[in-house]
């Protein structure tokens, strides 16, 4: 396990008074070490799970050669020119294999999934063809020899990886599991993750308002976009501002979470125990980030009994929580589930407005997408961009990325926007 120091050793320029928001993600690459226990999963249960070990493909699939259309099987070598005529032996219908045998001049009527008889190689589907009787017409250029037959293997092929490691369970993977004939699938053990809010003046839910005080939010989003990401919560609650809380809560969730997310009590200006305890219980940096909202933020690990957790110390305003989630909590929890890093796909949209963008630091701004009558896709901000604003993040449904070097935005020009799509 690298220390902070040998971390930071290990990156280029690297300055905690002024992080540029990529080499954030660095450092935390370097910091998280995924989960090595892995447990067996029924199917049901491995949605939004990681898979811990490659799935190989016990059987193929499909299993045999079969017709990917309802119509007439035979041999395509027949085509030619004129239209064929066939005589038809019969149907094979799918789950049944036909025992019979077709030779030249023959067809057998077929169902989608059945089994291709022997030396047949071509289905025409039965909309184009003319039936008489047991005569069958095949009228010239309709099919070409092979079409519409499905080869066994073509989707997967017995003994092949079907599913690599690290890749996280999702709908389509729970049906390709299934039509291996597998009922459970090895997966990486839940990542479980304590968090609580700091702040004198954080009234929990149920507590009367009083002066000066808010009540607690961050606690919500937090839960929020940890369930969504599939993680174990352990939610403890809001702290205060006193050295034997703060050591009691970071103490408790280092022995029981493999990472523990706080809020507030991290700007440079604090002056309150929760930087001290941090110190005190762990290797911990203390950052100031090139963005905005953000900035603020603390970093490492805190030790309990000889086990260790990462920590994530967020700034205490609420869209700066949501934010340093997004940009670096997410894909570095990412890395502690075991999961192959997917880096957010980003969409290109012309810019609906002109924007104020200092050159120097990453700038993220509350905004919609959406698509103009003409095609073109639009962002624009929600509104007041304040970084404890959470009213213009709930009508946002992603984050305009203005980069580290962009200056002033111009409308038309084109921005980068971070869909939250079943994230936030
Ligand atoms: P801090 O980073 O502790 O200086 O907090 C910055 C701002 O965020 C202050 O206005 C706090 O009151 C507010 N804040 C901190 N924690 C929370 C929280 N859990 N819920 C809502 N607001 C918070
Ligand atoms: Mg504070």
């Amino acid at each position: 396990m690298k220390t902070i120091e040998q971390i930071a050793a290990e990156l280029q320029g690297y300055d905690p008074k002024a992080l540029p928001a990529d080499q954030v993600n660095a450092f935390l690459a370097r910091l998280v070490e995924p989960i090595s226990e892995s447990e067996d999963v029924g199917i049901f249960d491995a949605l939004g799970r990681v898979l811990a070990e490659d799935v190989v493909s016990p059987i193929s699939v499909p299993p045999h050669d079969n017709s990917a259309m309802d119509g007439f099987a035979f041999d395509g070598a027949a085509l030619g020119e004129s239209p064929l005529v066939l005589s038809n032996l019969g149907t094979a219908f799918a789950g049944k294999a036909w025992a019979g045998r077709v030779g030249a001049g023959e067809c057998l009527k077929i169902m989608t999934g059945a089994i291709m008889p022997t030396g047949l190689d071509t289905v025409v589907p039965i909309e184009f063809v003319k039936v008489d009787g047991d005569t069958v017409t095949v009228p010239s250029g309709v099919v070409k020899p092979g079409d519409n037959r499905r080869f066994a293997g073509e989707d997967l092929m017995a003994g092949q990886p079907a599913l690599r490691r690290g890749q996280t369970v999702g709908p389509a993977a729970l049906g390709l599991i299934a039509s291996l004939g597998l009922p459970t699938v090895r997966v990486v053990r839940r990542a479980r993750v304590a968090y609580f809010s700091t702040g004198d003046e954080i009234l929990s839910l149920g507590e009367a308002p009083r002066e000066g005080a808010v009540y607690d939010s961050n606690r919500y989003t937090v839960f929020g976009l940890l369930t969504r990401l599939g993680v174990e919560v352990i939610d403890m609650g809001v702290i205060p501002d006193e050295p034997v809380r703060l050591e009691a809560a970071f103490r408790e969730a280092a022995a029981r979470a493999d990472a523990i997310i706080t809020s507030g009590g991290v700007s440079m200006g604090e002056a309150d125990h929760t930087k001290a305890m941090m110190k005190q219980l762990g290797d911990v940096a203390f950052w100031r980030i090139a963005m905005r909202p953000g900035r603020s933020m603390a970093v490492g690990r805190i030790s309990e009994k000889g086990k260790s957790a990462v920590l994530f110390g967020l700034p205490g305003n609420p869209v700066a929580v949501m934010v340093t989630f997004l940009a670096f909590v997410r894909p570095a929890l990412q890395r502690l589930m075991g999961a192959e890093a997917t880096p957010p796909v980003l969409l290109q949209a012309k810019s609906g407005e002109a924007m104020r963008k200092k050159p120097g630091r990453t700038e993220y701004q509350r905004g919609t997408v959406t698509r103009e009558a003409d095609g073109t896709l639009v962002a624009r901000t929600t509104g007041n961009q304040g970084s404890g604003v959470l009213s213009s993040m709930v009508q946002a449904n992603g984050l305009i990325v203005l980069r580290h070097e962009q200056g002033n935005v111009a409308v038309g020009d084109a921005v980068e926007v971070m869909l939250f799509d079943g994230v936030v």
